[in-house]
């Protein structure tokens, strides 16, 4: 949480530094709403969620008589969470009466996948769960040796093939592995080419398929650089095209993120943000909270 707020308060994050633009004026006028307007959109808030954010809170001011900037805090704080929705489901699909939980893993080579799935073993290696690491991108090896890097770091074992094998018969023979075990998760790590979207579509759609031939995919996390803006849009949209996401985990929020991110992926492809990265180190990675969020960039 102290790390969420260093990096996203002030004039360290461009979301926070618009969001503060409103309550370090003297009055709130018409220039005052302009200019909170503009520097809302170079947040990668969207320009709906902005649009939306400034009438409810004009009306909401409107309403409540606050014209004074330093009385203001509170309404914005509130609509803010509103527009990042604490209501979302973001409890992570680890779980399941038969065991094991499947999860898979997708997004683009380079957006921190396979870190991410290292850092989720190590938290749910700490919840006591029993973890298998499915390396599934057969493309390159060096993938799959990283990833059992990850796995030997963290303690636990990870499954792989011959270079250049099916992808999918991979996630077959590491969710048997995990069934055999008696494992309680099996965190499967994709492959991110955007070569072609029939390509991708193909190719995680059918190992999602095989995987599924033997027990049920209980979460699809979509990993997205936060610092990646529209780029990052325009990937979450191609993979939600191809395969049902049911969390987003937005990584390097550490970085140069604006933050608007994680309201504009939550509105367009309608799931949660569920973890976030914050580093590059085992345990750099945390629960997603709308109030947390909120409270940093406010700080
Ligand atoms: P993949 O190709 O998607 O599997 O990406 P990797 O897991 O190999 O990560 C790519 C780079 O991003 C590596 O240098 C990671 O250390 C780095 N990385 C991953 N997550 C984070 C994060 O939350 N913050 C920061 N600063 N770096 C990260």
């Amino acid at each position: 949480l102290v790390r969420l707020r260093r990096r996203l308060s002030g004039s360290n994050n461009a979301l926070s530094r618009g969001l503060l633009t409103l309550l370090s004026r003297d009055k709130i006028d018409e220039d005052t709403w302009e200019e909170f307007e503009d520097t809302l959109l170079t947040s990668d808030l969207g320009v709906k969620p902005t649009m939306e954010l400034v009438e409810a809170l004009r009306a909401r001011l409107r309403v409540e008589g606050i014209s004074d900037p330093s009385k203001a805090r509170g309404a914005l704080r509130e609509e803010l969470i509103k527009l990042v929705d604490p209501s979302l489901n973001r409890t992570l699909g680890t779980t399941r009466s038969q065991t094991p939980a499947v999860v898979m893993v997708v997004g683009v080579n380079g957006t921190g996948k396979t870190t991410t799935v290292g850092k989720l073993a190590r938290v749910l290696v700490a919840e006591d769960k029993d973890v298998m690491l499915g390396a599934v991108d057969t493309f390159r090896a060096a993938a799959a040796d990283q990833l059992e890097t990850w796995g030997s770091r963290v303690g636990v074992p990870t499954i792989r093939g011959a270079e250049g094998a099916d992808p999918a018969s991979v996630a077959f023979e590491a969710v048997k592995a995990g069934i055999e075990a008696e494992a309680d998760v099996v965190l499967v790590d994709t492959a991110g080419r955007l070569h072609t979207k029939t390509g991708l579509m193909d190719e995680l759609g059918k190992v999602k398929r095989v995987i599924e031939r033997q027990a049920p995919v209980t979460e699809v996390l979509l990993v997205l650089d936060a610092t990646t803006g529209q780029n990052g849009m325009t990937q979450a949209r191609i993979f939600a095209e191809v395969v049902d996401i049911t969390g987003v985990v937005l990584t390097k929020l550490d970085g140069s993120a604006k933050g608007g991110i994680v309201i504009q992926v939550q509105r367009e492809l309608g799931v949660p943000v569920k973890l976030v990265g914050l580093g590059e180190g085992v345990d750099d990675l945390a629960p997603f909270d709308a109030e947390q969020f909120v409270d940093a960039l406010l700080s």
